[in-house]
């Protein structure tokens, strides 16, 4: 208010009066403190002065001063503006029951709201207040929706995979039972050295996030797969599962073990077989999603994004794709062993195991890998 009242001459004129006294806003304020600074000896005048944010030793500081610069600013403006500010300060019912308030009220009034304000925290089943608020605690309060759709499209995952082939659906506890452990296993697989593409892959399947008919990136229509089958209960578990190059995987996978029963669990959700460590079987799973995305996407490239190529693959297309799979697998594993000896994390190797053993200076190697095979 003060600023409008005469332009940047009065800015410029009154500019030590704005500075010395900062939190004097209104011209009824200003009124208000001339009267005070009359009124009262030099202590409380000062004391005023101080209210209004003066320092010691400013040239506003002193209250004879502060009162000459106030009038002199007070007979600088339009004389209706004097006139209403004088008629409010005169009228005015005492402190308390006024508006606006004293500055020193003001800040008590909010150290006391701010001391209150905070954000309730449904999870935690406690409250983040305002003045204990750190970057990881604004981080983690921000990312609550988020993480609440990524919980139920894991639980959506994890019903797809106990479905099964025979479309029964798993009972609540043992959804329950392998979201418990398909967390427990997130947590400790990162620990492993998979490398980042063919551990996205196994994040994006547990997501159904990818631009696939069907996926959660596109809507409506699926289409038969270019491999001649329905995509049969969704896209995920037809190219993750039951379509050929995926198929192939699974062949690739069951070389190793015979005579295992597989299904999605394995893969998706990362269920160890009987009979089979964990880490070991971890890189097995993440490596063969990720073969199973390479054959997708040499089957039906710029499927889902439109423009793509549609109708029936040629044997030719479909046994490249297979290959192109094939190869990815095989890749994904020797790709591992390629990190030398093995990580914490990975478990016991059986010197009988299958996938990967320890061989000589207690390095890693690929069981069972056909020369030449490896792309
Ligand atoms: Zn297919």
């Amino acid at each position: 208010m003060l600023r409008a009242a005469g332009g940047r001459r009065f800015d410029k004129v009154h500019a030590p009066l704005r500075e010395g006294l900062p939190r004097l806003l209104t011209l009824g304020a200003a009124v208000e403190l001339i009267a005070d600074l009359a009124d009262h000896g030099s202590e409380r005048g000062r004391q005023a002065l101080g209210e209004y944010g003066a320092r010691p030793g400013a040239t506003v500081a002193e209250p004879e001063e502060a009162k000459v610069a106030l009038l002199a600013m007070l007979s600088d403006v339009p004389l209706a503006w004097r006139a209403a500010a004088e008629a409010w300060a005169a009228g005015r019912p005492g402190v308390l029951g006024g508006t606006p308030m004293p500055p020193h009220l003001v800040a008590q009034a909010e150290a006391l709201l701010l001391g209150r304000l905070g954000w309730a925290q449904e999870a935690a089943a406690a409250t983040l207040m305002l003045r204990e608020v750190s970057a990881k605690s604004l981080l983690a309060l921000i990312m609550v929706p988020a993480d609440r759709q990524r919980a139920a499209l894991h639980a959506a995952c994890v019903r797809d995979a106990l479905m099964g082939e025979g479309a029964v659906p798993p009972t609540d506890e043992q959804a329950a039972a392998a979201l418990t452990a398909l967390r427990r296993c997130l947590v400790r697989v990162a620990s492993l050295p998979i490398a980042r593409h063919r551990r996205e892959v196994f994040a994006r399947v547990l997501l159904h996030a990818y631009a696939y008919p069907g996926g959660t990136h596109t809507s409506g229509f699926v289409e038969p797969c270019r491999c001649g089958l329905p995509r049969q209960g969704g896209a995920r578990r037809h190219h993750f599962f039951a379509c050929a190059p995926a198929a192939g995987v699974c062949d690739e996978v069951l070389r190793h073990l015979p005579g295992v029963a597989l299904g999605m669990p394995h893969f998706w959700l990362l269920q160890t077989p009987r009979g089979m460590g964990e880490g070991v079987w971890w890189v097995v799973a993440t490596a063969a999603l990720h073969a199973m995305h390479v054959g997708r996407a040499a089957l039906c490239p710029g499927d889902g994004a439109g423009g793509g190529a549609w109708g029936r693959a040629t044997a030719d297309e479909l046994a490249a794709a297979c290959e192109a799979a094939r190869l990815a697998f095989r890749s994904g594993l020797q790709a591992f062993a390629d990190i030398g000896r093995p990580p914490k994390g990975l478990g016991p190797l059986p010197p009988d195991g299958p996938f990967l053993r320890k061989g000589a200076g207690g390095r890693l190697f690929v069981v069972d890998v056909p020369v030449g095979a490896i792309g």
